[in-house]
């Protein structure tokens, strides 16, 4: 995968919904549940979609 622009550093989790592998763009904290892409947009609270 290739993007323009500073990298970002990944950090491999697991989703606590769906239980597949993915990486996030931040450090998992212990005892936090990590969404994937997928899953993340399920958990958000609907009224905060904004569009850009
Ligand atoms: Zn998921």
């Amino acid at each position: 995968m290739r993007f323009d622009g500073p990298p970002r550093e990944m950090h491999k989790a697991v989703c606590s919904d769906c239980g597949q592998e993915c990486e996030v763009p931040f450090a998992p904290a212990e005892g936090r549940p990590v969404y994937c892409r997928e899953c993340f947009r399920n958990h958000r609270p609907p009224r905060q979609q904004r569009r850009f």
